[in-house]
């Protein structure tokens, strides 16, 4: 690779949410820039495509099928790792519902799978950075919900908050190790979650590229791309950042 700062060779990552949109794409590109990389989702079928992705490209792929809020089952597959040196903590879901008509229940599902799984992912990963000495990258996904909010996303916003917080903290008490811990926070892109909007999907991705001074959505691979960066030597001096990767839709103008 002529571009060392950004180059993977003999390092792993883990990647969760692998099975599909921006998890998938991160997966495929960290392995294209030569990293070993464990992939994990619920989603069998999507992580099996994944993984058929990266070794047709002539990467090195394995597949964990699991839910990331069973802290037992993430930590089983990051100790399979052996040494981890980058953690990229993707898996989420969406909700929406209005906050007078938000259940216990929906408040609790999202909040475990967008804030808990990916504390328990970025725990084991600093746990085996540490324990192994390795100067090692954890990338958190938020989402431009945390500048923006909107209507109907009370669950959703919150728990990608807590996901800022928990990477701030956690980079002032894991950078001492040496261990870096950034977030991406993407605008709108092009995935299945967001095709899930169905018929509204069309609307708001016509206006979500009015609103930016690029004229268009995301794609996954804008985002991997960002991830690569904070996962690489290419950061080395970047840690407790929230990176924005949405067209220059929350930007003053
Ligand atoms: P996606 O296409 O739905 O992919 C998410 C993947 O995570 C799916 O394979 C999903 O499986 C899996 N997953 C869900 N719950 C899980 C769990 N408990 N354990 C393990 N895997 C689980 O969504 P995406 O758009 O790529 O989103 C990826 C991340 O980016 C999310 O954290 C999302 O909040 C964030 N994000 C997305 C956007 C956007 O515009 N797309 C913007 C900002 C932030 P199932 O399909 O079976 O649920």
């Amino acid at each position: 690779m002529g571009l060392p700062a950004y180059d993977l060779t003999g390092r792993t990552a883990f990647v969760t949410g692998a099975g599909s949109g921006i998890g998938r794409a991160t997966a495929v590109l960290l392995a294209e820039a030569g990293a070993t990389v464990h992939c994990a989702d619920v989603d069998e079928q999507g992580l099996h495509e994944t993984a058929t992705l990266i070794k047709d490209q002539g990467g090195t792929a394995l597949g964990h099928p699991l839910d990331v809020t069973d802290r037992a089952r993430l930590q089983q597959a990051v100790a399979s790792c052996g040494r981890l040196d980058v953690m990229a903590a993707v898996a989420g879901i969406m909700h929406s519902s209005p906050v007078l008509e938000t259940l216990d229940e929906d408040l609790d599902r999202v909040l475990n799978v967008n804030f808990k799984g990916v504390l328990y992912a970025c725990q084991e990963a600093a746990r085996s950075m540490i324990e192994n000495g390795v100067r090692g990258s954890v990338v958190t996904m938020a989402s431009g919900a945390i500048d923006s909010g909107g209507p109907g996303l009370l669950c959703y916003s919150a728990a990608k908050a807590a996901v800022v917080q928990l990477t701030k903290t956690l980079a002032t008490e894991a950078g001492p190790h040496g261990i870096r811990v950034n977030a991406v926070a993407p605008g709108w892109i092009r995935t299945p979650m967001t095709d899930r909007h169905g018929e509204r999907q069309a609307h708001t991705e016509a206006f979500m590229a009015r609103l930016s001074p690029l004229g268009r959505v995301g794609e996954p691979e804008d985002i991997a791309h960002a991830v690569l960066y904070l996962a690489s030597d290419a950061s080395a001096f970047t840690t407790g950042q929230i990176l924005r990767p949405n067209g220059g839709v929350a930007m003053p103008w």
